[in-house]
């Protein structure tokens, strides 16, 4: 009796269905904003902050007027509310600070199904990240709008492609304003993948909107060769 216990636990453990249930109980997977422990199938927050990250979900540019609503793609979504402060703000300092890359990831994947639901994805033929400024990138080590785009592609199922880069010149965005943010930008980008975009519906990701001048430039650059842009930031700032 005892050998065929043991045998049948030696068994599951090879199986694969004890070593994950152990490294649970080992290592819990933990809430990212509250600390609490996750469920199987959680994705970064526990339901109960899920539930409460702001949600926004806007698809159209019936935006606030700090928006550039002119320059933007008809369809743009916001998923999320950013308050300086507030959760989501300490998510992708996480992020951006503390080298988080599959928190990134995470934050693309609870957007993604939030967008799905609104049909931000409908026709999309491609996701293509907003490009990081070289310096921060060699900083960080990654570039998180490509990290929540992959969390989206992973969603959705819809390829990634680095169609984008940046072209020099453009200071960080952070404290300028408005109009100094869309002068800053102009010129900012370049298309290195052309033959990715070309005819196809493409998706820009990124992760917070604030004026729209990043997204609105990148837009119109991709619009010169895809047949369709959108436009999809995981975060917008909120309004004051
Ligand atoms: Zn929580």
């Amino acid at each position: 009796m005892t050998t065929v216990l043991w045998h049948g636990g030696w068994r599951s453990m090879m199986g694969f269905s004890v070593l994950p249930a152990l490294g649970e109980v080992l290592f819990p997977r933990l809430c990212e904003a509250c600390g609490s422990r996750l469920n199987a199938g959680d994705v970064a927050l526990c339901a109960v902050c899920q539930s409460r990250l702001p949600f926004r979900a806007c698809i159209d540019t019936g935006f606030d007027e700090d928006v550039e609503c002119e320059r933007l793609p008809r369809r743009v979504m916001a998923v999320f509310t950013y308050v300086h402060g507030g959760m989501l703000h300490k998510l992708v300092a996480k992020v951006k600070h503390g080298g988080r890359r599959d928190l990134a990831r995470s934050l693309g994947r609870l957007a993604a199904v939030e967008a799905g639901r609104a049909g931000a994805f409908d026709g999309v033929d491609v996701i293509v990240p907003v490009p990081l400024d070289p310096a921060k990138l060699r900083r960080r080590g990654y570039n998180q709008a490509f990290e929540m785009a992959m969390g989206v592609s992973q969603h959705t199922g819809i390829p990634v492609a680095d169609v984008l880069a940046r072209a020099g010149g453009g200071d960080s965005q952070k404290s300028k304003r408005a109009g100094e943010r869309e002068r800053n930008v102009k010129g900012a980008f370049a298309i290195v993948d052309a033959s990715s975009c070309a005819g196809r519906h493409v998706l820009i990701v990124d992760d917070v909107m604030t004026t729209g001048a990043t997204l609105a430039e990148c837009a119109a650059l991709l619009s010169g060769c895809a047949a369709s842009v959108s436009v999809l930031a995981v975060a917008r700032t909120a309004v004051v």
